[in-house]
Order: structure tokens, then sequence, then C-alpha cells
């Protein structure tokens, strides 16, 4: 095949849900654009009926989300809060914000997830809450985790980004949290551009979280008739999504299972077509643990190594194939070391899997021509 004939193969493209341009219409002519309107509501309890989440909040980011879950936990200076190097920044940035610890605990080596193992040696007395991340939307060993959380009084928050429509042992993923949060960012299986979700599963967390989102102030029982006037009554910030946002969403969340359907067939053609390659090439594919269904979120390999991940992905850029790599170790980062601390024992399995992980294309519209156009770029490739 000559690569330069055709065109690239985006990493990601938005998929365009059937109502999406019609409810984007209808949220613009309806003249109140601001958050809380009536597709808030809907998204919030779509959301809520996917998640199995006591009360789902719309937020500007999932960013935001974790911003308020660190609010919530009534965080001191120096507190501490757990949770896996192999991460995106804000899953740490938003504990630091306010003036917590980081503590970066190293991954499994084979779902790259919080190691559940090495979370005890990790906690201290300013231990005050664990967060796991569902990499991938592969679950964490949840029962662990939680009895772990459970037995030295830790609150428990999920940064469920990746794992909207998982579940673990036929629990969905975001129910597990007295927190969890979601991200509808442009690279996620449901999007709005960007937007995110704070789901409460503690009914003891909700009043605060409505006042923490609106600014601080009770508009929110205000808007309910239950307070004559709205004032200011604690800390908080602007974190509610614009109703035009939320109408998008809307119709991405009403697709959710055509959504989700399409990007397992692409999953799952990989997975399988690939599978003698990365054999012989000594590569490793995504390992699902038993109980745990994933939603399709990303499709990743583990090259030997970095010299091999660079010269795949050159590869495949040749070809028309856009492949990227993935976060970097947070421990390893310039404010990951000025804010954080990493646990005992270093986190050497984040910093080898760093280097030699490859992210293929993967979304809805990737059709069969697509993936098989991917499948034979990768195959071309041998390990050296
Ligand atoms: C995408 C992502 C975020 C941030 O989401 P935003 O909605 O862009 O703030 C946080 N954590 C993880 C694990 C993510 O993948």
């Amino acid at each position: 095949m000559n690569a330069t004939d055709l065109k690239t193969i985006p990493f990601n493209r938005t998929h365009i849900s059937v109502n999406e341009l019609d409810y984007l219409g209808e949220a613009v002519r309806r003249r109140s654009t601001c958050g809380d309107g009536p597709f808030t509501r809907r998204a919030a309890e779509i959301l809520e009926k996917i998640t199995g989440a006591g009360q789902a909040l719309l937020t500007t980011s999932c960013t935001h989300a974790l911003e308020m879950s660190a609010i919530l936990l009534d965080l001191q200076a120096d507190d501490e809060v757990i949770m896996p190097s192999f991460t995106f920044m804000s899953t740490a940035n938003a504990y630091a914000l306010r003036g917590a610890v980081p503590v970066f605990v190293d991954c499994r080596p084979d779902t790259l997830n919080l190691d559940e193992r090495l979370i005890e040696a990790a906690i201290t007395d300013r231990t005050r809450a664990v967060v796991v991340v569902h990499y991938a939307g592969i679950a964490c060993a949840m029962e662990e985790i939680a009895e772990l959380c459970d037995r030295h009084g830790l609150t428990l928050i999920e940064d469920n980004a990746h794992g909207l429509g998982g579940s673990y042992r036929g629990r969905p993923l975001g129910s597990f949290g007295s927190m969890a949060a979601q991200s509808f960012h442009e690279t996620k299986n449901v999007q709005c551009g960007e937007g995110g979700a704070l789901l409460l599963n503690d009914a003891g967390l909700v009043a605060r979280a409505e006042v923490i989102r609106e600014k601080g102030s009770d508009r929110s029982r205000f808007f309910r008739g239950q307070v004559d006037k709205y004032r200011w009554v604690d800390i908080g910030s602007s974190y509610l999504l614009s109703d035009v946002l939320a109408s998008q969403l809307t119709s991405q969340l009403e697709s959710f299972h055509d959504i989700q359907s399409r990007r397992h067939a692409v999953w799952y053609r990989y997975h399988e077509g690939l599978a003698d390659w990365a054999i012989e090439n000594g590569v490793s594919r995504p390992a699902i643990p038993d109980g745990c269904a994933h939603p399709a979120h990303l499709y990743y390999l583990l090259l030997p190594d970095l010299e091999n991940r660079q010269a795949f992905i050159g590869h495949l850029r040749r070809e028309g194939v856009q492949a990227t790599f993935h976060y970097q170790p947070l421990h390893t980062a310039p404010a990951g070391a000025r804010f954080g601390r990493v646990a005992p024992g270093g986190c050497p399995v984040a910093e080898r899997v760093a280097d030699r992980l490859v992210r293929l294309p993967l979304f809805a519209d990737l059709d069969e021509t697509g993936v098989a156009r991917v499948i034979d770029a990768v195959q071309s490739y041998e390990v050296s």
C-alpha cells in the first residue's frame, strides 16, 4: 500500500450523534443558555442511569469536578492524598491546589492501574483519601481498595474519566467512591468539547456540593424555592456547564449505546487482529481481569522498549496512521516533585510503561477499512 495516496487516520475524531445539531439549535433558540437548564437535567439523569450514581452534577470539566471533591474533603495543608503516578496531571493538581500533598503510588504491570498491594505502605497519619483511575476504563481492584479505605477511614474517590459505561463485577464504575469525576472532553467516549460531572454516592455531600458549584452560594436552593434569597455561604467557584454544551452532551448520552457498540467493535478487531503479531514481537496487549467490563476507551500496546516505541510511532506515521504515547509519570514531572511525594519503593513500573506505551486510533466513526489499514500498518512493523 502506498500510504502517501491515503489520508492519514487521525488518533481521534469526534462523533456527531443523531440529535446533536438539533439540540444545540434548540438550546440556543431557547435564549437561556446558562447552567442548570432543561438539558442539564436531562443529561444528569442519563448519567445517573449509566453510572448508578446517587446524584450527578454537571461541571465545566473533570478537572473542576476533582477540584470540587478536594473542597468537599476539607483538606488541610500537608494532608495527603494517595493516587497513581501514572495518570493525568489534573488528578494531582486538584488536591495540590488546596495545599494537600499528592502521594504517588506505582501501578500494576498488567492493567496499569494503581497497585492495590502498594497502597497500605503509603498511608500515614496525614492520609485523607485514595483516588483511583480506571486506566482505559478497566477497573481497579475495587473490593480490596474499598476495604482498605474503610479500614483506615479514608475517603475513596474515582477519577472515572476513562470509565463511563465500564463495570466491576456487575457494578458500574463511578458508583464505588463516595465521589467520582467524569470527563466529557473532546477525547473521551462521550463529549461536548469541554465538560465533566461530579458523581455523588454519599447523600450527605450533595447540599454542600451544590453550593461549591454555584460560586459558594445557596442559589440552587433559591431556585427550588427553599430559601427566599441567595447568599454567599461557603467557598466555591463557577463550575456549572452551560446548557448549550449540556444539549450536545444530552444527545451524546442518548446515543451512548450506539457509540459504545461502534467503539467496542474497533477495540475487539484490534485485539484479535494483532494477537499473533504481538506474540511474535514481544508486544503486550491490554489485560482485562475477570469481572471487568471495559468501555473501549482506548486501545494500547506495550512495545519492548523506548527505542522500539519511538520507531513504531514513526513507522505508523509513514503508513498514514496517527498513534501516540500517553502519561509521563507525575512523580517525574517538575510539579510532581515540587508538590507531591513518591511512595516508598518508587514507581518503577510506571516509569517503564510510560516509555513503552502506544495508543492506536480509536473512535466511533472509524470504519472497517480504516481498522484494517491500522492493523496492516502495525503488522508491517517488526520489533528489533
Ligand atoms: C481527561 C482526563 C482528565 C481531565 O478531564 P478534563 O475534562 O479535560 O478536565 C482527568 N483525569 C483523567 C484520567 C483524564 O483522562
